[in-house]
């Protein structure tokens, strides 16, 4: 797929046309306080590529073609502040028995687990089910014990896009990620756990897209 990126005149360009349609390029330039010998290479982009459509004497419509691009920009404009949800988190010293009862009630796959107020690892249904499988006592065993550590955790920032925070979900093969506000603890890098973005999150974004 090609995709094609405008620049700010020609989406302004589009916007009119949306607006006003049918519309000439003399009227268009007027809008903009531009000649239209200005505006001629970019119309000519415009209708070569589909969005917009010259109908002589008429003027120029608009053909609809932009929603693909649009959405592409809308998509690579989220962040990932603006569709984060609740996080679970629980201390290190909770048992895996209640972890595991939170993570029912709570009915989440990935609990952010934290030690004096910052983050420190996390437990997910596979750290659970090993345990389980082993000869544990799991109302004995803390599940700072048998969660992934840091500086292993794969977080993410507030103002970090949706499609990365997609691509590291990917990448590194997890559920879900704690967004994170970096502190400085006694010169020591900490993390403070906002947030949470899991695939679902991101699976709404893709239906609402969609726009089903
Ligand atoms: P599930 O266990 O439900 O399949 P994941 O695929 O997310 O969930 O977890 C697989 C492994 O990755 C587990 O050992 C878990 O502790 C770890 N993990 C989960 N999320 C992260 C993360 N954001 N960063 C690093 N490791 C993670």
């Amino acid at each position: 797929m090609i995709i094609i990126e405008f620049n700010s005149r020609q989406r302004k360009i589009i916007e009119i046309v949306q607006n006003n349609e049918p519309i000439t390029s003399e009227h268009i330039a007027q809008l903009l306080n531009l000649t239209r010998g200005t505006l001629r290479p970019d119309l000519a982009i415009l209708t070569m590529s589909g969005i917009l459509e010259a109908r002589p004497k008429v003027g120029y419509f608009y053909t609809g073609k932009l929603k693909n691009e649009e959405m592409l920009h809308r998509i690579n404009e989220i962040v990932v502040g603006d569709i984060k949800s609740v996080p679970v988190v629980l201390d290190e010293k909770t048992s895996v028995y209640d972890a595991i009862v939170t993570m029912f009630l709570d009915n989440v796959g990935t609990i952010f687990v934290i030690s004096d107020g910052y983050l420190t690892g996390v437990v997910s249904r596979k750290d659970f089910l090993k345990t389980c499988i082993g000869n544990t006592d799991i109302n004995k065993v803390p599940i700072g014990v048998i969660m992934t550590r840091m500086p292993n955790i794969i977080t993410a920032f507030p103002d970090e896009t949706v499609v990365e925070a997609a691509q590291k979900i990917i990448e590194h093969e997890v559920d879900s990620l704690p967004i994170v506000k970096r502190e400085l603890v006694d010169e020591k890098e900490c993390f403070k756990v906002l947030g949470r973005i899991s695939k679902t999150n991101i699976t709404k974004i893709f239906i609402e897209i969609a726009d089903v």
